[in-house]
């Protein structure tokens, strides 16, 4: 009887896939959910390819499962991949039923799936993956994602025995997982070290979880990102096994150090977050077993998704569009700290980010704001802050709160407003932070800015 609800399910899937594509409709989501409607263990049924890698954790799981995609499909592999699409069950279900048989095998040599972490549950107890990388576990979406305790919990839970698991030593809490799977890898960064030891106000855990007494920082990168120690306890965070050891900027490589070999790459982009990223895909490519050689030639060409990092010119200046994520007080904190760490002055940055589209059919939450730490906008750098969309009214509040002046502070329902307010005289490189839900606005106020940054002046 299953296996006739799971071939029902695979036809009317299939069928709808089809459908969808002949309407130019996105089919990355109903194809899965039908069918794990029809048939609740579907993915059960599946034959996934022996090599299955996941990538979960909070922040970076887009940018990891493209990379690894786009290297293994360089190193001549063929790869099914669901980042363009959804990560949870029925997105899974998706990317993997438009590539597999009617009987179920998919067709790939790897399948590289983005799950969601939440989805753990509803995904691993039927697919097994053979690596999973978790990037980090941090505060996410409140109405979303609840606590960091509880989405640890989901994931340990769901862990296969057996399965490879790649986790972030630098992450007090993603360290924690996978405690029962003897093959465990661990990614770090220890290369430029920050000599603070102060603890941010943002970080997701503070007791030793060994003994429970307050943890001390060797050094904090981010909200708890870092090294730490108990100084009640042998507690500390462990080694990583692979670390990026060195960062070049002037001659554009990063130095990845196991085993006592050191193997250089291209640093296509240094935002600590995404050095972090690179790592957790160097360590998963070289744990699956492809060569140095074709992971340095992969990165050679590689590129961040355009949509989440773009970099233009325009009238002598730079305008750099980088995600920030609503209602992520992580992704807003991580984009605020690297627009302030960028070279250059008098920088003008334009944030587009908040959770109306977020509030149908459930409630309006403003924590997310007051989770973000705002008081590195109020970097020298930094001459002039715009808030644009309904939000911008909190986000003012917000900013005046973390000490920036109120001469700074541009606040304007419309990004029309906003664009007008850019200094074109006096101002230096102009950062646009922006919501994934806002692609659309993104890319009038793209075109709207680079057309008053060709011209020059102010309108
Ligand atoms: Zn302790």
């Amino acid at each position: 009887m299953s296996k006739l609800l799971f071939y029902g399910a695979m036809l009317a899937a299939k069928s709808a896939s089809l459908g969808l594509r002949i309407l130019g409709r996105n089919a990355s989501f109903l194809p899965g959910k039908i069918a794990v409607t029809i048939c609740k263990d579907f993915l059960g049924h599946l034959q996934p390819p022996k090599h299955l890698i996941c990538v979960t954790g909070t922040n970076g799981k887009t940018t990891v499962s493209n990379l690894l995609t786009n290297v293994l499909r360089q190193a001549g592999y063929t790869v099914t991949n669901n980042s363009l699409g959804s990560n949870v069950q029925a997105g899974v279900a998706t990317a993997l039923l438009e590539n597999a048989t009617f009987g179920g095998r998919v067709k790939t040599d790897i399948a590289v799936l983005e799950v969601d972490e939440r989805s753990s549950l509803l995904i691993y107890p039927y697919i097994k993956p053979s690596i999973l990388v978790c990037n980090n576990i941090m505060r996410d979406s409140i109405k979303r994602n609840a606590h960091t305790d509880f989405i640890s919990f989901v994931i340990n839970k769901a862990i296969p025995a057996g399965t490879k698991v790649i986790l972030n030593a630098d992450d007090i809490i993603d360290c924690h997982l996978g405690l029962n799977n003897p093959d465990r890898t661990y990614f770090g960064i220890t290369a430029e070290a920050p000599q603070d030891n102060t603890m941010p106000f943002l970080r997701d855990i503070v007791y030793c979880p060994e003994c429970g007494s307050l943890l001390e920082a060797e050094y904090i990168r981010y909200n708890h990102i870092g090294r730490v120690y108990c100084p009640n306890c042998d507690y500390k965070t462990p080694q990583p096994d692979f670390a990026i050891t060195d960062i070049d900027r002037e001659n554009g490589t990063f130095t990845v150090t196991h085993d006592g070999v050191d193997e250089q790459y291209k640093l296509v982009n240094d935002n600590i977050t995404n050095l972090y990223n690179f790592c957790a895909a160097i360590t998963a490519l070289t744990k699956f077993g492809l060569p140095y050689e074709k992971i340095k030639a992969a990165f050679e060409s590689v590129e961040i998704v355009k949509s989440r990092h773009n970099e233009l010119s325009a009238g002598g200046r730079n305008l750099k569009i980088i995600l920030a994520k609503g209602q992520n007080p992580v992704a807003c904190t991580g984009v605020y700290r690297y627009t302030a760490g960028c070279p250059g002055e008098n920088k003008t940055v334009l944030i587009t980010v908040d959770d109306v589209g977020d509030n149908i059919n459930n409630s309006e939450n403003v924590s997310w704001i007051y989770d973000a730490d705002y008081s590195l906008l109020n970097d020298p750098s930094i001459h002039r802050v715009i808030f644009v969309g309904p939000r911008h009214a909190d986000h003012r509040l917000r900013a005046l709160m973390a000490g920036i002046p109120a001469e700074k502070i541009h606040a304007l329902p419309t990004w029309q407003e906003g664009v007008k307010l850019v200094d074109m005289e006096n101002t230096g490189d102009i950062y646009l932070l922006y919501d994934p839900y806002k692609g659309a606005e993104m890319e009038a106020i793209k075109t709207a800015l680079l057309s008053r940054m060709e011209g020059g002046a102010n309108e």
